[in-house]
Order: C-alpha cells, then structure tokens, then sequence
C-alpha cells in the first residue's frame, strides 16, 4: 500500500511538472503575439522628491492583459519572456512607448523624467546601446530624462560587456539606477565599476522599515552607502506616512509607493501631477 502511495504521488508531482511545463509553453506562445494584438499597456509611478515633495517623473511599468485569462502579473510573465528571449522586442516597444510619453509630457510643458526597467538580457543584446540611443534620438528626448532600471544580475554573466554598455550609455547621458538593491549578489565592486547614480532600495526592506529593526538597520545601512559613494537612494514600496516620514529625516532623497500613488495609466497620472502640486502650492501658502 506505501508502494501504491509513493507511486500514487509521484504521478500527481508528474502531473503537476507537466501542468507547469504546458502552462509555461502556452504562454509563450500566447506573448508570441501580444504586441502585434494590443494586449500590453504601460502604466506610470510617480516618484517624488522627498526634500521639495514634488514629482520628479515616474516609473514606467508593463502591463499584461491577456485575452483569456486577463491581468497577468509581470512577476509572472517577465521571467518567461527573458528565457524565451521575447523580452528583447517586449523591452523595445516598453522603451519606444516610454519614450513618446516623455516627448508628450515635454510638449505640454512638464519636464519629467522616465523610468524603464532594462533586463539582463536585454543588455546583453549587441545592439542595446544603438537602439536605447535611436529611440531617444527619435523622439528628441534629453538623455537626461530616461533613466535605466537595472539588477544586479546584469553583472553576473559578463561583467565586462555590461560594464562597457553601460559606459556607453552613462557618457550619452542617460541615468542608470540599480534596482531591487540588496536582493541580489550585491558587491561593492560593480559599485566601483559601474557608471550608477541611483540606488533603488528594494521594498521587501521598506514594507517592515518601522516594525523590523533588521530592515530598518539595511535601509539606513542603503542610505549611508548612497551619501559615501554619492548615489542617489529611491525608496520603492513606501505605502505609510510613518515610512515616508521616516525616510525623509533619514535623508533618502527620493521615494515611490502606495502611499503617493499606485502605477496609474496616463491621464490619470496627468491629473494625479497636476492635484499633487496644487495641493503643495496651497499648504505652503
Ligand atoms: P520593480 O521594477 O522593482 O518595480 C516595482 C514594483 O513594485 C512594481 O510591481 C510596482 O507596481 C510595485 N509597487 C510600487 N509601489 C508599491 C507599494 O507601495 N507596495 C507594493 N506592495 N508594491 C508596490 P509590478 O508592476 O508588478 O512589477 C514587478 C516587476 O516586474 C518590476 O519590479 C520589474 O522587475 C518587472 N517589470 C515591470 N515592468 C517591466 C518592464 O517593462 N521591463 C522589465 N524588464 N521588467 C519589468
Ligand atoms: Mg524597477
Ligand atoms: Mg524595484
Ligand atoms: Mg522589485
């Protein structure tokens, strides 16, 4: 009968390795064809200066609809994408939209900057750098208004190439921010190394800043570490006052999170800016 169970269990572990091989080919498969059906969308973070408590620009997040099965998380999706290596041309069309969002936002006289996460793969392509600069170029954006959103696994292949791209970049311009730091292989010497002026502070470490002393210690720990090496800190995640107090007499300089808003769709994030800095003309007045 113990026989008859092992075997009982080991068909259902079978099946369910099966389930998640089909469901991981299906879907990508399915992202095979989501750009050309219009299935993805970009929905935009505020990020705030903490000092002057206005808004720098905002982060631009991929968004999944998908026909059957409707939102799809990017946590979910983003890992597929990059082994399948669909994330080269998804990242393309997420830097392309992003871009065209700040030439907009420029004509109407807002001068924001922009956010795109760039993945270690897409890094590794031969000619990132070409198309990061094209796209910027077409759409007659300072390079001063994008930056790139990059882990720390980007270093982990080749270090030398990513290194040298992100020179590349760095010298045109463009702004480059180490996200989800102190999650990874965190070294102090790809600090060294690399061309980065931002450091993102993961949220995992801002969700319990008040209440875990361990996390409250890393952030405070992020931010020294950005003072001394003259990076900028971003705090992501931050969904309380008491965090955003905190962070601000902390000197974390910029901040993103529930608390200031979640990732909204553009007009929404056109009348979130607009009310946020009515609101501190009138509480400074
Ligand atoms: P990330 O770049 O670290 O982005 C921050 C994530 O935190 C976003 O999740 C955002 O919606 C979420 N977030 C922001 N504020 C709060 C908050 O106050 N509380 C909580 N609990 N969460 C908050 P999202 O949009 O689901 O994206 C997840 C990850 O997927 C991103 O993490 C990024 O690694 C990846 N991703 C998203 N869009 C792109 C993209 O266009 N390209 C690439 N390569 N990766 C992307
Ligand atoms: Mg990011
Ligand atoms: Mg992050
Ligand atoms: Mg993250």
């Amino acid at each position: 009968l113990a026989k008859l169970n092992n075997h009982t269990r080991f068909q259902f572990y079978v099946a369910s390795i099966d389930q998640e091989i089909r469901d991981r080919k299906q879907m990508e498969k399915d992202l095979t064809h989501a750009i050309e059906n219009q299935e993805f969308h970009i929905v935009y973070q505020p990020q705030i200066n903490l000092e002057t408590k206005r808004i720098i620009g905002a982060e631009a997040l991929l968004r999944w609809v998908h026909p059957e099965h409707g939102f799809v998380a990017p946590d979910k999706f983003i890992p597929i994408a990059e082994t399948s290596g669909h994330i080269v041309s998804i990242g393309k069309w997420v830097l392309e939209q992003a871009c065209k969002q700040v030439a907009q936002w420029a004509a109407a006289g807002s001068h924001l900057r922009i956010a795109v996460n760039l993945s270690a793969v897409q890094l590794r392509q031969n000619s990132i750098v070409e198309d990061i600069l094209a796209c910027i170029a077409k759409y007659q954006i300072p390079p001063g208004r994008l930056e790139l959103e990059i882990t720390e696994t980007s270093f982990m292949t080749n270090i030398t190439d990513a290194v040298a791209k992100l020179h590349q970049l760095h010298r045109a311009g463009i702004s480059i921010a180490v996200d989800d730091f102190g999650t990874g292989y965190s070294s102090l010497t790809y600090l060294k190394k690399m061309p980065v002026q931002h450091l993102k502070i993961d949220k995992q470490f801002i969700q319990d800043l008040l209440v875990n002393e361990e996390d409250t210690r890393i952030a405070n720990t992020i931010i020294d570490l950005g003072r001394s090496l003259n990076l900028t800190v971003i705090a992501e995640g931050v969904e309380t006052e008491e965090q955003e107090h905190y962070l601000t007499q902390r000197g974390c300089k910029l901040a993103q999170g529930y608390f200031f808003s979640k990732p909204l769709l553009p007009d929404d994030f056109e009348k979130f800016v607009k009310t946020f800095h009515a609101n501190i003309v009138e509480n400074n007045a």
